[in-house]
């Protein structure tokens, strides 16, 4: 493992930060080191801390510990991920034989410093109690692989030597923090780093470079031992299945694992797949059963993937025996209800499900993590895992739980969407009110430079962990199948379709060239029967219902001269939705039309339509491009300008079930009386 400790870089943050404590900057440097390395900080995981002296504000000096807030992120975490504490307050609690949650808890929140930080980590007591002024902890893979492998003690005194001390496992709180601090104790300092078995290592200095690379030497060493040992072979390649059936696979998991409320409503799970060769691997080695039933490599990771992953041994080709087979799984997997947070399948990898994407992410990300831990413990000489007990008592542990997010005020998260057309205005704001609804969002269009556009600006606003772009020719339905496996694959499957994609042409219907009406009809009429055609065996795979919202338009109801080949197409493409609407009820899946009116883009995205019909309408009404937007908007009831967003609001509106409609036309026009829809 490489030691990335850089002094002209620390030195250089200090000078940057003259504002902070410069304790407190060298403890940011070395935490975010440390977080930058997946093999020993996962998300989260982790805490590091630093002890240092203040003046309160009436000038008495005081000892502050900072340590990393509960939940906060090393790799990115900057002064306000650390809470300030009272380091003597916290220190006179070694005293007590024993302290409740409650009582541990509220004795962290009321010695901050700081109203405003963050909850201290739970394991900040044992923190206090050593005397360092820098302590770091991880969870560092390697020494999880010897704390799980066969005789941990006698392997991890080899590997680590005589300045590591070793305890048994114990559950993060006052009794674990004592025993930390009477070790340290009880070596008169004498030591560099202190594993807990099955869970991880601490290691401690007077100084941040200290205390980080004492870290990096003993996860070395234990690497080093590992390799020695014949730990560490390389994976095999192991061929992946085909992707139509991977993503099969992952649509049939996801829909069953959906969780279904007697009122009728869906809660959708985000899933995020990983087909690592190490998952590949795994799930093809003739233990994978096995290691899908052999338990977690710390009882931390319980509350991100349980103790157990889901083993799913075939896929079948039929989609009713790839349910059936599921189902079974999943009835096997535990008590009535029990939903698994990982499943492993051959030639699929690792399929993360969690409340929302980021939870899968992480899911997906510790389980790849321990796959290749209970390898190399298997070279070892055998994985023995934790008992299940300490796993129970840390996955529901009332101070461990607070570490999951809550959703917030997000309708539509763990829901996945599919966009068309999204490189014009309409379908960028649709997609960017969908990301703000919580979904993960896959926008396509047939103009890869205009796509690519929309993209940046969605991953500016939203990161990019939740989009996916992929150019797809809506006049092609085997281009539309092929761009929902890949989505599929990218988040699971597909909840909310909103098929938008359409282009213009302007001519009476005298000079109206049949070449150019039947390129609008491919478009906007065949391109609307494609989208919704090849996501119909989705939803049924799916079997949790979802949601199509046709972006329809205003002509529909009430056409324009000189339009007839958009109006017609899009007439058409509402009477199929509509159908769709009678066809797909049976399966829970509801169709909805949307009909804007008038929305022009911006200097960013442009509307296609309007780029072909702006200059036309401006040359018959003598208007510049501002004259032509206020003239739409004085010629609605509402005066009002119509927005891109407003037409994803509706879009989302309709996703969120609020009401139990189908089959119904919703005009997002400012109020237009010749389209009131009689
Ligand atoms: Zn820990």
């Amino acid at each position: 493992m490489r030691n990335a400790y850089d002094a002209s870089a620390a030195d250089a943050l200090v000078a940057q930060h003259p504002e902070l404590a410069e304790a407190l900057v060298r403890r940011i440097h070395t935490s975010r080191l440390l977080g930058g390395d997946p093999d020993l900080v996962l998300h989260g995981g982790g805490n590091t801390s630093v002890k240092l002296r203040q003046p309160d504000l009436l000038g008495r000096d005081r000892e502050v510990l900072c340590i990393k807030g509960s939940g906060h992120d090393l790799a990115h975490i900057g002064p306000d991920g650390f809470a300030p504490l009272d380091l003597e307050g916290l220190r006179a609690l070694r005293a007590l034989d024993a302290l409740s949650d409650e009582a541990m808890e509220n004795a962290l929140l009321v010695h901050r410093l700081d109203a405003r930080a963050p909850s201290p980590s739970v394991e900040t007591l044992l923190h206090a109690f050593l005397p360092s002024a820098y302590v770091d902890h991880t969870h560092a893979d390697a020494i999880l692989v010897l704390s799980n492998g066969p005789d941990p003690e006698a392997h991890l005194a080899l590997a680590l030597g005589p300045r590591v001390a070793l305890l048994p496992y114990t559950m993060p709180g006052l009794g674990l923090a004592k025993q930390v601090g009477d070790a340290y104790d009880a070596a008169s300092g004498e030591l560099d780093a202190i594993v807990s078995l099955q869970h991880g290592v601490f290691t401690f200095g007077d100084d941040a470079e200290t205390a980080y690379t004492r870290m990096i030497d003993c996860v070395t060493r234990a690497e080093r031992f590992l390799s020695e040992r014949g730990a560490d072979p390389e994976v095999p390649s192991t061929p992946p299945l085909d992707r139509l059936r991977a993503a099969r696979l992952v649509q049939t998991l996801r829909g069953a694992t959906a969780e279904r409320e007697d009122g009728g409503s869906t809660h959708r799970r985000a899933a995020r797949v990983r087909a690592s060769e190490e998952a590949l691997h795994a799930a093809s080695d003739p233990a994978a059963a096995e290691h899908c039933a052999s338990g977690v490599l710390t009882p931390d990771h319980a509350i991100r993937t349980g103790n157990r992953v889901l083993y799913l041994p075939a896929v079948a080709e039929d989609d009713e025996a790839l349910r059936a087979s599921i189902d079974e799984a999943l009835a096997a997997f535990g008590p009535e209800g029990a939903r698994p947070d990982l499943a492993l399948a051959p030639g699929v990898g690792l399929v993360a499900l969690g409340k929302t994407p980021r939870d899968a992410t992480i899911a997906a990300d510790i389980g790849d993590h321990t796959l290749r831990a209970k390898r190399m413990a298997t070279a070892l000489g055998g994985y023995v895992p934790i008992d299940a007990g300490h796993v129970a008592d840390m996955e529901h542990w009332s101070l461990q739980r607070k570490k999951l997010g809550g959703a917030g005020a997000t309708p539509l998260v763990g829901q996945v969407a599919f966009v068309t057309g999204a490189g014009g205005a309409i379908g960028a704001g649709i997609a960017e009110r969908l990301l703000a609804a919580g979904a993960s969002v896959a926008i396509s269009d047939v103009d890869a430079e205009r796509l690519e556009t929309v993209r940046s600006l969605l991953a500016d606003a939203h990161g990019d962990d939740r989009l996916l772009a992929r150019t797809c020719d809506v006049t092609d339905l085997a281009a539309v199948e092929d761009a929902y496996v890949d989505v599929s694959l990218a988040f699971g499957g597909i909840d909310v379709l909103v098929p938008n994609a359409g282009v213009a042409h302007v001519a009476p219907l005298e000079e109206l060239d049949p070449a150019r009406f039947q390129a609008v009809i491919g478009v906007n009429l065949m391109g609307t029967f494609h989208v919704i055609r090849a996501a119909i065996p989705i939803f049924r795979r799916q079997g949790s219902g979802g949601n199509v919202v046709l972006i329809s338009s205003k002509n529909v109801p009430d056409p324009g001269a000189a339009f007839g080949a958009y109006s017609a197409s899009k007439a058409g493409a509402h009477q199929v939705a509509k159908i769709a609407a009678l066809e797909l009820a049976p399966i829970g899946v509801r169709v909805n039309m949307v009909n804007p009116d008038a929305v022009f883009g911006d200097a960013r995205v442009s509307s296609g339509l309007w780029d072909v019909v702006g200059p036309d309408r401006m040359r018959s009404r003598g208007l510049d491009p501002e004259g032509l937007r206020d003239y739409y908007r004085e010629r609605n009831l509402l005066k009002v300008q119509v927005l891109a967003e407003h037409v994803g609001n509706a879009v989302v509106f309709f996703a969120s079930e609020l009401t139990p409609t189908t089959g119904a036309s919703f005009p997002v026009d400012g109020g237009v009386p010749s389209a009131f829809p009689r």
